[in-house]
């Protein structure tokens, strides 16, 4: 099998699946619970060597729709309770539905949405940043890598941007397509909140974390114990936290060389396109991307059929993110970057993690090859 849907979930590491975690309840008192509890506090510090901020800042859920869910409903929840006059939240055209969706929820709580778009090759339009925030805004949510395209957003520069009109604004980023995928990550400065899926990063499904900054006021959603301060009650995931973990050892460790490794493999497979000489399109043309993810059409070739003949011969690729996959409405992401119904119901995402081989690119070339050269007789 060839697998080219790691934006949907990545191959794990193998060190950060086969593990024999503790099991101790890092909340008892005993030898067993300190020894989780210990893991828990050095994966916090972990995430703050890497990522920035003070480890305590960093919280643990069970992934990137828990925490936005928690972030976005928990701020207007408490907002409301304090009788705030910031009703006002902005958001991408391209978020996550995880974000998307959870922020158009929050209408029934009488919060106004105003959408920033993005331009063709699926940037935002910083443009219009200014116009859309004023004295009522709440917060600003927008995503550091799009999931179905890899367009790298200029978050930290709107951020602080933002900061500079209203530091009071909430800035919040889904980071789960960006960390250990590019080199930046959400800069604490101007950033209030972010968070990501450990089974993106190549650890274990079910687990992610978020990080906060001092000044967020926040009502829980779920009421419980004192565990991660009360904002995410509930015994911890001491496996999906210690898997966590060594995912980021693995990424200390050869980091540099994944990155590396994935460049090579995106740059291998256009210039083997390329020779190939089959019609093309990238959907992202001319925007900075991750290596990572790949949105592209083959004029006149329907995605869904190319899916399917492609996983009949063991490669997996998908048409846009996994959650919406089965939705037969057109991608919303690739329908705000205005790519007209015949680009997206060509287009294909190919999504490539560090564990893929150029031979699995170039077995992958030579199957679109045979069934590019096909259609093109009919
Ligand atoms: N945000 C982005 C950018 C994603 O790619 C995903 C998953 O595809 C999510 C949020 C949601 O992550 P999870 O399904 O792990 O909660």
């Amino acid at each position: 099998m060839i697998y080219f849907d790691n934006a949907a979930s990545a191959t794990p590491f193998l060190s950060a699946i086969n593990f024999v975690p503790s099991h101790g309840n890092p909340s008892s008192n005993h030898k067993a619970g300190y020894e989780s509890a210990c893991m828990i506090r050095d994966t916090r510090l972990l995430l703050s060597s890497l990522f920035g901020g003070e480890a305590n800042h960093y919280y643990f859920s069970s992934g990137a729709t828990e925490s936005a869910n928690l972030i976005i409903q928990g701020v207007c929840l408490f907002l409301k309770k304090i009788s705030s006059n910031r009703n006002e939240i902005v958001i991408s055209e391209i978020e996550h539905p995880a974000v998307y969706n959870t922020v158009i929820a929050m209408k029934k709580h009488g919060f106004i949405v105003k959408i920033i778009p993005v331009t063709q090759n699926g940037i935002i339009d910083t443009n219009v940043i200014d116009k859309l925030i004023n004295k009522n805004t709440a917060m600003v949510c927008i995503m550091g890598v799009n999931n179905e395209t890899g367009a790298i957003q200029p978050v930290n520069h709107v951020f602080k941007t933002i900061k500079k009109i209203d530091d009071e604004v909430i800035t919040i980023c889904d980071a789960v397509q960006m960390l250990t995928k590019i080199p930046a990550s959400p800069d604490q400065k101007y950033v209030d909140c972010f968070f990501a899926s450990g089974h993106k990063l190549g650890a274990s499904k079910g687990i992610g974390f978020f990080y906060l900054s001092d000044n967020i006021m926040l009502e829980p959603l779920f009421i419980g114990g004192e565990q991660e301060g009360g904002i995410r009650p509930g015994t911890e995931n001491i496996h999906g936290i210690q898997s966590i973990a060594l995912a980021l050892k693995e990424y200390i460790d050869m980091g540099h060389h994944h990155y590396q490794h994935v460049e090579k493999l995106n740059n291998t497979f256009f210039k083997i396109l390329t020779e190939l000489q089959v019609p093309f399109f990238v959907n992202t043309q001319g925007a900075p991307t991750s290596n990572y993810v790949i949105s592209i059409s083959f004029p006149d070739v329907s995605s869904k059929e190319l899916i399917h003949y492609l996983s009949q011969k063991g490669v997996c690729v998908s048409r846009g993110s996994a959650c919406s996959s089965v939705s037969v409405s057109p991608s919303r992401v690739l329908s705000a970057m205005q790519l007209g119904l015949d680009k997206m119901n060509t287009t294909l995402r190919i999504s490539f993690s560090c564990h893929n081989t150029l031979d699995e690119v170039n077995a992958f070339c030579e199957i679109l090859r045979v069934y590019l050269q096909g259609q093109m007789m009919q």
